[in-house]
């Protein structure tokens, strides 16, 4: 099978055409028309073996988890998404492999209307690399992407889903933590199968001040958004602890917390919205059928406060991020 009877094959669907793509696959360039007036939404994502994701890694959720990284910055900017490219390099034409991919691939891509409209494959080691298209509308000249710099003081912390679940799996997979099988199965499918927050990103246009995807840690993601926004931010570990959803495995309270504030490839939307706007982030929530939860507040700063449900400081290594501010 050569490179181009491999595209046809896996890559290349028949079917009908996204309405913005006005080109798909097969020519040098594919052309995108978006909504008279939008913006464009751009963001790329590679996926390397061996740092992003094990060798021996189920294709299907692989090809699943390029997307849905990518998508996930889409949403954390409330941006719809239109279509993808996807550029591959391949140590061999392994057909199962291809086959299994393309479906996990697809399945999310169509979950979301979103249309692979080109890429690139060449031989050599595995590396998936993806670039997502989405769309933002301008209403009176006014951009409604969600940005990382939108954070005013007073505005109140918000978090999507659950955090410290795909970090779990990922210390039981590495040998260096033990899970109760049901337990390590639910943590595993939040490590390599997120669910990027699209829907609630665009339910969060408008109402949300600022917001990003959380895919290094809780604190280390929230720095960024303190850090364009010029201000500091004070989070109650309180309510952000029972934020891991696989409950069943036995943790101590400080081991939660690590794994809640700086677990990583989580892909929740951490986001700021004012305190006025509370029951509008709630029904936003409900409209887009995905969980949020209050964790903090914006405030002046410099730096992040992490305190108890008492209002006290919580000593310990994290009480030092305010190098983030
Ligand atoms: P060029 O040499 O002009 O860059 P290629 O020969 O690499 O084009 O690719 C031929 C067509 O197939 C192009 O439209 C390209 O976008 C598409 N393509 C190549 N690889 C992929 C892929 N992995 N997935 C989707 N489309 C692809
Ligand atoms: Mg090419």
């Amino acid at each position: 099978m050569g490179e181009f009877e491999l595209i046809r094959r896996y890559f290349q669907r028949q079917g009908s055409a996204h309405p913005a793509v006005a080109l798909g696959i097969g020519d040098d360039c594919a052309l995108l028309q978006p909504a008279s007036g939008a913006q464009l939404a751009i963001s790329s994502d590679m996926l390397v073996e061996g740092r992003h994701f094990f060798a021996d890694v189920d294709p299907a959720t692989l090809g699943h988890k390029a997307l849905a990284v990518n998508l996930s910055d889409l949403a954390a900017c409330g941006a719809r998404p239109l279509a993808f490219t996807l550029a591959l390099a391949l140590p061999q034409a392994d057909q199962a492999w291809l086959a299994a991919f393309a479906r996990g691939l697809f399945t999310l891509a169509d979950a979301h209307d979103c249309q692979l409209i080109g890429g690139d494959t060449t031989r050599g080691p595995l590396n998936i690399c993806i670039t997502v298209f989405g769309e933002v509308p301008v209403v009176n000249g006014r951009s409604l992407a969600l940005l990382r710099s939108g954070a005013q003081v007073g505005d109140e912390l918000w978090i999507s889903g659950t955090l410290g679940d795909a970090r779990l799996a990922l210390e039981a997979l590495q040998d260096r933590r033990q899970l109760p099988p049901a337990v390590l199965q639910a943590a595993r499918a939040r490590l390599e199968q997120p669910t990027p927050r699209v829907a609630l990103g665009l339910a969060l246009r408008g109402i949300a001040s600022a917001a990003l995807d959380v895919s290094d840690g809780l604190l280390g993601d929230l720095g960024h958004i303190l850090q364009a926004s010029g201000c500091g931010a004070c989070i109650d570990t309180s309510l952000a602890a029972p934020l891991l959803a696989a409950q069943g495995a036995t943790l101590g309270e400080e081991e939660r917390l690590a794994l809640v504030l700086a677990g990583g490839d989580d892909y929740e939307l951490l986001f700021t919205a004012p305190a006025a706007q509370g029951e509008a982030v709630l029904a936003a929530a409900r409209e887009a059928g995905t969980p949020v939860t209050r964790i903090g507040r914006i405030e002046t700063g410099p730096g992040l406060r992490l305190v108890d449900a008492q209002g006290r400081p919580v000593s310990g290594r994290y009480a030092s991020f305010d190098h983030f501010a």
